[in-house]
């Protein structure tokens, strides 16, 4: 027994999406049902959907951005009822026993964390992502999603929001810290929102100027053209952490060169190909290079509350279904003002 609902969905690697039908579970005693209100579109969906990844599984839904409100509620769920407003992000299930599960790190079970979509669950079956009108996720991966925050703006919270708010806190963001932010779209411009509220000086590092008056309106109070060679000298020591949000590959070595003695470089750029430097840009200057993975269940609803007590939302374009495939290409050319969010309701009826 299961629910039919309605999604989009990409049928093979690379190929457009288009919409269909998938099945959600009935509930177990500890799920959830959320209908959905709006997914966030991620660059993660575009590498996973176009296999830039590497091996995935079709046809894929993607979605780990969604915020909705629960419309039922399993016969042992305590935590949630019926109308809550409700956020998941970039995973469904972990094992729960390991000590990261046991830390709130659940991103790094040991046996593997279940993601949102292109996953496959302890039951075998597939997963299937916020692309779609409702969803079925176990209790204990669901967000609350503070009354003080849009469901539209907080859904890109519950990537985007936290895969840059946890390497903030982690690498020590506040007063007295200058914070480079390179790329600004969908993490990059959450990054210069949260490193401001936390106290940073912030200072974005776009390819060009064009999106620099947005830059300071998010909080930056410095913006540099990485196209212009020039900044890699004006800036050269003066980051005590540089977040790097970009989708393709960045010449390190001229990154790290802009970090103060002591400094680190967070990686949370995914791209498919491996990024290179040499071991000099580290050793000189005792330097950090790090990454950083979205960020566990408890962290995640820290940043929500942060969010919420900050008047923090994500700037969205809101989409309907027909733009997904547009909206990839413009995201793909960095033509993105912050985050895509689809209106779920536009899916299918
Ligand atoms: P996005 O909205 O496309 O933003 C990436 C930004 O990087 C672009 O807006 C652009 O900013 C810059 N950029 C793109 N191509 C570039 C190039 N060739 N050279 C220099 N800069 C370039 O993507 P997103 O959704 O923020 O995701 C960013 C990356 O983070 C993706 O690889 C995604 O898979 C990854 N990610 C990682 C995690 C994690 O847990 N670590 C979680 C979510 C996403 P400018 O126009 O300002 O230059
Ligand atoms: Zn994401």
């Amino acid at each position: 027994m299961s629910t039919t609902t309605h999604a989009i969905a990409a049928p093979g690697p690379g190929a457009p999406l288009e919409r269909t039908t998938i099945e959600r579970r009935d509930l177990r005693p500890d799920d959830v049902l959320i209908d959905i209100a709006y997914a966030g579109i991620c660059h993660s969906d575009i590498h996973q959907a176009r296999g830039e990844w590497g091996e995935a599984i079709f046809p894929m839904v993607p979605g780990h951005e969604i915020a909705g409100t629960v419309a039922a509620v399993g016969s042992a769920v305590t935590e949630y009822q019926v109308g809550d407003r409700v956020g998941v992000g970039c995973m469904v299930d972990s094992c729960g026993e390991c000590e990261y599960c046991r830390a709130g790190t659940e991103q790094f079970c040991v046996k593997g964390n279940v993601q949102t979509y292109n996953g496959v669950g302890f039951d075998g079956e597939p997963t299937y992502g916020g692309y779609s009108r409702q969803v079925v996720v176990k209790d204990a991966f669901v967000c609350r999603i503070p009354d003080g925050i849009g469901l539209d703006v907080a859904a890109p919270l519950l990537c985007a929001g936290i895969t840059t708010y946890s390497p903030l806190r982690q690498w020590g963001a506040g007063p007295g810290k200058k914070v480079a932010v390179v790329g600004l779209g969908g993490l990059g411009h959450m990054a210069v929102k949260i490193a401001a509220a936390m106290g940073a000086e912030v200072t974005v590092l776009s390819q060009s100027l064009k999106k620099q008056e947005d830059g300071k309106r998010l909080g930056a109070t410095e913006y540099y053209a990485t196209a212009d060679e020039s900044t890699f000298d004006v800036l050269r020591g003066r980051f005590d952490l540089i977040l790097n949000t970009v989708s393709a590959q960045i010449p390190v070595d001229a990154y790290l060169g802009l970090l103060r003695t002591g400094g680190a470089m967070v990686n949370v750029g995914a791209p498919g190909e491996p990024l290179s430097y040499n071991a000099f840009s580290l050793i000189a200057g005792n330097k950090a290079l790090a990454g950083s993975m979205i960020g566990g269940l408890p962290e995640t609803q820290e940043m929500l509350d942060f969010c919420a007590e900050h008047g923090i939302g994500a700037e969205i374009e809101t989409i309907s279904a027909d733009d997904v495939n547009e909206a990839y290409e413009r995201v793909s050319a960095s033509d993105v003002r912050y985050r895509f969010v689809i209106d779920t309701a536009t899916i299918g009826a």
